[in-house]
């Protein structure tokens, strides 16, 4: 899933500035996030109405990256979206993106910012599981990733700093290579970790290129 959190709202209200805005949201990611689902929208549309923006209406996209869907839904939603000046997105980067590809009379802002690749372990709490670094190496690792979970992404762990279990980069975090070891460990697979792991190429990662 796509983590994000919502940007704080002085934020958002100075991209709007006083301008009719219409709201998008995401019911998928943003939803389980908890930062654009229908519920947030509602409270977006009564914050903003409080501060005298007008909102001209409001859609949840299922989901907000899905062009051709996203397409079909808006166009039911012209006549709103023609009286706006601005269109607040609350949806990962690239539903943004995905609505910006369709809008052509407002100006397209982000709501929320994007910030990783990760797993839910309970509501709102999310952990970082994937850098997308373009060759998943997961396989030398017993399917556990160095590469986004420790700090210091070493492919060649552990650092040593670890206390308790515990990240030395911080404490919220469990030092995924105290796990990787103590889970080849118990596999009798100890021996797995000889090997010295060459340095990542870094080419392969788009996200790196872009
Ligand atoms: S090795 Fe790369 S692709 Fe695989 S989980 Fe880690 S960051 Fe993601
Ligand atoms: S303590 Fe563990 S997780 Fe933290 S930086 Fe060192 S090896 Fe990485």
């Amino acid at each position: 899933m796509i983590v994000t959190k919502q940007k704080d709202l002085e934020s958002i209200i100075c991209l709007i500035q006083k301008d009719p805005v219409f709201i998008v949201g995401c019911s998928q990611c943003a939803t389980l996030c908890k930062t654009g689902g229908e519920d947030e929208i509602k409270k977006m549309v009564s914050i903003l109405k409080v501060k005298n923006i007008n909102v001209t209406g409001w859609v949840l996209l299922d989901p907000a990256c899905h062009l051709l869907n996203d397409k079909r839904i808006l166009k039911s939603y012209k006549d709103k979206i023609k009286k706006a000046k601005k269109v607040l997105v609350l949806a990962c980067g690239n539903g943004v993106q995905t609505v910006a590809e369709i809008i052509d009379n407002a100006e397209v802002i982000p709501g929320l910012d994007t910030l990783f690749l990760g797993e839910i372990k309970s509501v709102k709490e999310f952990e970082k599981r994937c850098n997308l670094c373009g060759e998943c190496i997961q396989y030398l690792f017993d399917g556990l990733c160095p590469i986004s979970r420790c700090p210091k992404n070493m492919l060649n762990g552990p650092c040593g700093g670890s206390k308790n279990g515990k990240c030395e980069v911080s404490k919220d975090l469990d030092c995924i290579w105290e796990i990787i070891i103590n889970k080849l460990d118990k596999k009798k697979k100890l021996f797995l970790l000889k090997r010295i792991v060459e340095p990542k190429d870094w080419s392969k990662s788009l996200v790196m290129k872009r």
